[in-house]
């Protein structure tokens, strides 16, 4: 029995975290593909600060992992399961079953994916 609790305790905290309407924005799209915080903040036009405080809270419930790349940090969702969950939940919500979609280029933003991006749709 102890064990269940424990478990049910972890599932809690796991549900706790995710449980904020930014925080599964924020989840949605580190499910789609790893992200710097400057590219989240250009996404969804929130302070750097603002994004930060929410990924802290998410890789510290062990849903967001992160992984640096010369100066930079990316994030992304820690398990591929992290989708399901979510699309689930939209459906239950009412919401599409359907992934989200992969974005392009946010315009603005000058994290390397987007300048890459730009770079491709410019040599097209
Ligand atoms: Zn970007």
């Amino acid at each position: 029995m102890e064990m269940t609790v424990e478990r049910e305790e972890l599932q809690a905290q796991m549900l706790r975290a995710m449980a904020h309407p930014f925080r599964i924005r924020l989840l949605e799209a580190l499910s789609v593909d790893e992200e710097c915080v400057c590219h989240l903040v250009s996404l969804f036009e929130r302070p750097q600060p603002f994004i930060s405080q929410h990924l802290a809270a998410l890789k510290e419930a062990g849903l967001v992992a992160d992984r640096r790349v010369a100066q930079r940090v990316f994030y992304r969702a820690a398990d591929p399961r992290i989708a399901d969950l979510l699309r689930i939940a939209r459906a239950l919500a009412g919401g599409s079953e359907q992934p989200p979609e992969r974005h392009t280029a946010v315009p603005g933003c000058n994290c390397p994916k987007c300048e890459i991006s730009r770079a491709l749709a410019r040599e097209r």
